[in-house]
This record gives structure tokens, C-alpha cells and sequence, in this order.
């Protein structure tokens, strides 16, 4: 393979061009070998072949004539990356069902795939490469498409072969589980929060009644026969559901089980087994209960739904990219029950939501899943982005530190955070060799964290932003990398031995 690297690098430069290979980028697809080349400074897909009859027709791209063979240099486009999923298997997303550890590995930009790999590749666990929802895909300017293709891409630069999975997250629609699964997606994560009835859960018993009522004779009845009153013992925890809650549970959920069963249609016409189905119920404001989270998945198996994960509320607050606030005693004892009702129903994987830096948790997470868990992470990965500005370029920091204030307003109307902006230093006091360690600062990486549509949204500060990345993304990677064997180590994971 480096011998097939140094012909396609002579190749070109000697046309003239100045050339850069990544070691790991190769892969071999009928007669053509393909990589990811850095040619006059750009990335491009660069397939090779002995003559131009023998390359792959799919890429689109400037044919080079060199000495004993040619070379199509294809930019990064998505017809190019399409042709890529389908001519080399391992750069496209599969489905990470029976794959025992998963991290979602969230990446706003589209730049930080290879840092994610070169972290998890090393520990028995499968990354997510490609997760978006809707709401970052708005802030970001980025579509489905975008997601999926950028990483089909650094998987390629990397010769990641082990297979990654690609999560439309917190989807609410089915038009938008089309979107994502047309641009390759094999997971998505289906948020009921529309669908439920979360109000119903401060019913008193009269409004409960009523409405449980109206569900129908039969549906009344199966549902008074299989929950109320009822004691499950699942793995060793006990759950008591009583009449009056198993009215609750079929008025809060019964719709949206029926529209994950739409769903799950949806998802099996158009990729057979080949998909991930994770049911998020995290978005509400009271904690999952016990008897909640084993009336759906009972509800789901009842309906012949295979699920790879689900998200209940954890009691306590997972604010985005700080640690667990709360009390770890009580997360533990809930969270223990969890674990045990997915034990007793199919080893579906608890999945963590806003699950990044929450370092405190990660031993009582590992331990009670025993790591058959999806961790999903997201915004921490643009963070160590800025921190690599920050090491790179203080100068662009400064001004994007300064214009994060101005555009957090804005920010705050769409997360729930609580920085205590005092505590963030005064900029002129700080040095540039201290600018990376601002993000370690919980007030100033909530600040940045939710701050991204806004400043990305900046023309001066965005190009400058990718172009510094670009330049500089070993920096990048290695910031990524540390970052994310910490995650992998306090969850418990063992480096891989070989
Ligand atoms: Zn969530």
C-alpha cells in the first residue's frame, strides 16, 4: 500500500503539483486503488488505475496522465462520496446493533472524524462517526448529507475498516427519518416528545380515568391485564406498577408507541436489519421513572419492535458538556433499576444523552451496564476544536471568546445551561499560553459550547476557523484523542491488547 501511496504522490508531482499522502488512506476497489491525497493544500479523492480504462467510472474528477498509470483527483463532493460508499463497503455506515459498546461521536464541523477513530479504535467499542440532529444542522448550515459524506471521507484518510455507525438524532418526524436514511444513515434516533403525552404525568386520577377511557374497550382492558397491579421482577429489582399508573403509562405513551411502530416500518422497508433504532424519551422535564421506562419497552416488544437503545430522563441535571449535577447516590440507585429492566428484555443498550464530560457518572455507568451502553457526545468535540484555536491562533480566539458574549443571548433560547458568566477570566488578564486551559473551565466551555451557531454563523470568524483546522488538524486530532480516552477510560473500557 505505501508503494501504491508513493506512485500516486510521484505521479502528481511530477505534473507539477505539490503533494502530501496520509499513511493509513488506501483502499482497493476493482482495478482502481483509491486515497485521500492533500494536492496543492486541498483534500482530494485521488483513484488510481493503470490506464484510464481500468478506473472506476463512478468518480468524477481531473484525469492526470503520468508515467505507467493515471490518476483521477476527485474533489470532495457527494456524488463522489456516494460512488465511495458503494465501490469501498467499510466507508459507508452499518448498523451497530450487536456491537456491545457504542460512542456516539458528534462532530458539528465535519472535521473531527479522524481524532474520534484514533481514540476509539484502540478499545473494544464501536464509534458513531456520523450524529447530527435537526436543531445542529440548523445552527451549523449542514444537511444530512454533508454529516454522512464528511465522514465517508476522514474514514477513507484513516483506513478505518471496522465499521461506524451514523445517527440522524432526535428525529420527531418521518419525512425526517427519510432524509437521513436517503443520505446513508443506519441509525436514528426516534424522540417521542411530540408524540407523548408528558403532561399527563401531573394528572390527578379523574383526568386520568377520563382520558385512559377513551382509549377503547379493548386496548382498556389488555392494558389492565398486563400492568395494573402488577409486581415484575426483573434481574433481582422490583417494579410495581398500580392501577392508577398503568392508566398514566397508557395515556402518556400508548400513542407514541404506535408511531414508533411507523417507524420501525419505515426503517425496515428501507434497510432491511440494517439500521439501529434508538426511542429517546430524555427530552422532558420530570426523570423517567422505573415503571415508565418497563411499560414502553413492553409496549415496544408488544409491538414487535426491535430496539438497539433507549434514552430515559436521569434524575439529575446532564447539562451539556460539564459533569453530572446532582446527587450520585440516587443516579446510581435509579439508574441500577434501568440497567436491570434492559437486562430482563432483550439487551437493548441504555444510550446517555448529553453524555459527554460527565466523569463522575461514567464509573457507575460502565459498572451497571456492563458497558453495553451508548454513550452519545456531541458539542464536546467542538470545544476541542476551539481549544486547538486557542493553541494555535490566539488572536482568532480572543475574538471569537469576545463575540461568544454577544451572541449568547440568542443560544440560551435553545439549551439549558447555567454558566456563572463572573467566573470566566477577563481576557486581557489571561496569556496565550493559558487560552487553551479557559476550556477546562466549566463557565467558559458552556459559554463556547452553546455559542456555535452564532459564531459560525460569522463569516470572518468562520473561515478563519476552518481554514486554521484545516491547517492545522494534527493539533486537532491529538486534543480529540486525549479527550476521548478519558471518556473511554472512566467508562471503564480496557485498551485493546493487541
Ligand atoms: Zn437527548
Amino acid at each position: 500500500m505505501d508503494a501504491f501511496l508513493s506512485k500516486l504522490e510521484s505521479m502528481l508531482s511530477a505534473s507539477g503539483r505539490r503533494v502530501s499522502s496520509y499513511t493509513t488512506s488506501s483502499a482497493i476497489a476493482g482495478d482502481s486503488a483509491l486515497a485521500i491525497l492533500r494536492v496543492n493544500g486541498r483534500k482530494l479523492l485521488c483513484v488510481g488505475a493503470s490506464s484510464e480504462n481500468a478506473l472506476l467510472p463512478a468518480f468524477q474528477g481531473e484525469v492526470v496522465v503520468g508515467d505507467g498509470g493515471v490518476v483521477k483527483c476527485c474533489p470532495l463532493t457527494h456524488e463522489n462520496a456516494v460512488a465511495l460508499r458503494a465501490s469501498v463497503p467499510w466507508t459507508a455506515p452499518v448498523s451497530l446493533r450487536h456491537r456491545r459498546t457504542t460512542i456516539g461521536c458528534g462532530d458539528r464541523l465535519g472535521v473531527a472524524t479522524p481524532g474520534h477513530i484514533r481514540a476509539v479504535r484502540e478499545y473494544d467499542a464501536a464509534p458513531v462517526l456520523a450524529q447530527q440532529s435537526i436543531r445542529e444542522l440548523t445552527l451549523t448550515g449542514r444537511t444530512y448529507e454533508n454529516v454522512v459524506d464528511d465522514v465517508t471521507f476522514l474514514v477513507l484518510q484513516e483506513g478505518y475498516t471496522d465499521g461506524y455507525g451514523a445517527d440522524g438524532d432526535h428525529l420527531k418526524t418521518l419525512v425526517d427519518i427519510d432524509t437521513a436514511v436517503d443520505a446513508g444513515m443506519a441509525m436514528i434516533t426516534l424522540d417521542l416528545t411530540e408524540k407523548m403525552n408528558a403532561a399527563a404525568e401531573k394528572w390527578g386520577e379523574a383526568q386520568v380515568c377520563e382520558a385512559f377511557e377513551a382509549l377503547g374497550e379493548r386496548v382498556c382492558s389488555r392494558i389492565m391485564d398486563t400492568y395494573a397491579d402488577q409486581v415484575f421482577d426483573v434481574c433481582g429489582e422490583v417494579v410495581t406498577i398500580d392501577a392508577l399508573e398503568a392508566k398514566r403509562c397508557a395515556v402518556m405513551y400508548l400513542r407514541a408507541m404506535d408511531f414508533s411502530r411507523e417507524a420501525y416500518d419505515l426503517l425496515k422497508k428501507r434497510r432491511g436489519d440494517a439500521f439501529d433504532l434508538e426511542i429517546s424519551i430524555d427530552e422532558t422535564e420530570a426523570p423517567t421513572l422505573p415503571a415508565h421506562h418497563l411499560f414502553i419497552i413492553r409496549e415496544l416488544l408488544y409491538r414487535d419492535i426491535i430496539v438497539s437503545s433507549l434514552a430515559p430522563r436521569f434524575i439529575g441535571e446532564f447539562q451539556k458538556a460539564i459533569d453530572y449535577i446532582g446527587d450520585l447516590a440516587e443516579f446510581e440507585r435509579q439508574f441500577r433499576v434501568h440497567c436491570a429492566i434492559s437486562h430482563a428484555h432483550g439487551e437493548y443498550k441504555i444510550s446517555i444523552h448529553s453524555g459527554s464530560d460527565k466523569f463522575s457518572a461514567y464509573p457507575i455507568i460502565g459498572k451497571h451496564t456492563n458497558l453495553r451502553v451508548h454513550v452519545k457526545t456531541a458539542g464536546t468535540s467542538w470545544l476541542e476544536a476551539v481549544r486547538a484555536i486557542a493553541a494555535a491562533d490566539p488572536d482568532l480566539y480572543r475574538r471569537m471568546h469576545a463575540m461568544a458574549f454577544e451572541v449568547l443571548p440568542e443560544a440560551l433560547k435553545l439549551y439549558h445551561i447555567t454558566p456563572d458568566l463572573g467566573r470566566i477570566p477577563v481576557l486581557e488578564t489571561v496569556s496565550d499560553a493559558d487560552l487553551p486551559g479557559l476550556m477546562d473551565q466549566d463557565d467558559a466551555r458552556q459559554l463556547v459550547h452553546v455559542t456555535y451557531g452564532g459564531l459560525l454563523a460569522d463569516e470572518k470568524i468562520s473561515s478563519a476557523f476552518f481554514a486554521r483546522l484545516d491547517a492545522d488538524e494534527e493539533v486537532y486530532y491529538d486534543f480529540l484523542v486525549k479527550h476521548f480516552v478519558h471518556h473511554l477510560e472512566e467508562l471503564g473500557l480496557n485498551p485493546k491488547s493487541d
